[in-house]
């Protein structure tokens, strides 16, 4: 099995191939960062630790990305090669708000609401030809569980 290469090895966590997005708490308020920030613009607090935001949350608002998106998107696409995908964010249990490529680009199959899961998708080749990948979120019949982010 060929090792898997994030885009972004910082943003999750891979527990026996299940995705997670890892944020930042802040250890004064409580306040959730993702990415991971190194001081809290609520309370200036700069005591922040790792937090697993976990796999699951519910679509609050998104688009469909029509064009090729401008560096630093780095997907190795061209103005002719380009797939429009869809682009949201999701309102994780912790109540962050995270933006994300989606799985699907069909306004039919989005609604704001609806539950979403963690996954990983292929993003573009590296240098070497190993395909890298990334994060997205994918429409998911699963309800929302209460509690699941630590
Ligand atoms: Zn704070």
């Amino acid at each position: 099995m060929s090792r898997l290469v994030l885009a972004c090895p910082s943003l999750l966590r891979l527990d026996g191939g299940r995705p997670s997005l890892i944020g930042s708490r802040c250890a004064h308020c409580g306040e959730v960062y993702f990415p991971s920030a190194a001081s809290c613009t609520r309370c200036l607090g700069t005591r922040l630790e790792s937090c697993d935001l976990g796999s699951t949350g519910v679509l609050w608002s998104w688009t469909i990305q029509g064009f090729l998106p401008k560096p630093p998107y780095d997907s190795g696409e061209t103005a002719d090669t380009f797939r429009p995908y869809g682009v949201g964010y999701v309102e994780m249990t912790s109540g962050i708000k995270v933006e994300s490529r989606l799985t699907s680009a069909d306004p039919a199959l989005l609604r704001i609401g609806m539950p979403m899961a963690l996954t990983i998708v292929p993003y573009r080749w590296s240098e070497n030809g190993e395909p890298v990948s990334t994060f997205a979120f994918e429409p998911s019949g699963d309800p929302v569980k209460e509690g699941e982010h630590d």
